[in-house]
């Protein structure tokens, strides 16, 4: 199982939605967030095109925030959901420093915190809360392993591509395109 996310780029209208659901679900402190929304204009005037962005941690698989951490507080659970144990982390902040996407946030509590792909909602069955919310259903989530999924089947039809690939993390979040 790898669990993943496929955003469309053309369907989304930055509208935030998805920030708010997740501060709620999640219980995110006043001023934080797990996820983001990034405007980008593309092409030459007068050809622009306005691209909006919802961004979170990309569950990559191949993790500096993991191999970082001194306490083992980051650490990556099935399906490939890279997570924070709060009780063992002691907010050194190494794995703030070494994410390439700015993915983490320390939290008042005095942890560090991230998405977590909403997996005590897919324990039962539910998307995540932003996917769940999102008013144009520009997000798809599943099982790259299970060619049925939402994220399978949209990735099988459409051009996608992964923020700073350079990086060599290997991100599990692909945005429409
Ligand atoms: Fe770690 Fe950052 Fe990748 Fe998330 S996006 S898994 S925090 S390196
Ligand atoms: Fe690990 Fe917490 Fe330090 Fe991050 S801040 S590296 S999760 S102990
Ligand atoms: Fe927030 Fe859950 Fe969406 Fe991650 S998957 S951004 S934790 S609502």
């Amino acid at each position: 199982m790898r669990y993943a996310m496929a955003i469309d780029t053309k369907k989304c209208v930055g509208c935030s939605d998805c920030v708010v659901a997740c501060q709620t679900e999640n219980n995110i402190p006043l001023g934080y967030a797990r996820d983001w929304v990034t405007e980008t204009i593309n092409g030459v005037y007068p050809s622009l095109q306005l691209e909006f962005r919802s961004e979170r941690c990309n569950h990559c698989d191949n993790t500096p925030c993991v191999r970082t951490c001194p306490t083992g507080a980051s650490h990556v659970i099935e399906g490939g959901i890279v997570k924070v144990t709060h009780e063992k982390c002691i907010g050194c902040g190494a794995c703030i420093q070494s994410c390439p996407y700015d993915a983490r946030y320390s939290s008042p509590e005095g942890w560090v915190d991230k998405c977590t792909f909403c997996d005590h909602r897919l324990k039962d069955g539910q998307n995540p809360a932003c996917v769940e919310v999102c008013p144009t259903h520009c997000m798809y989530f599943g099982d790259l392993d299970d060619s049925n999924s939402p994220v399978s089947k949209v990735m099988a039809n459409r051009k996608w591509k992964v923020l700073a690939p350079e990086a060599g993390t290997s991100p599990q979040i692909f945005y429409l395109i």
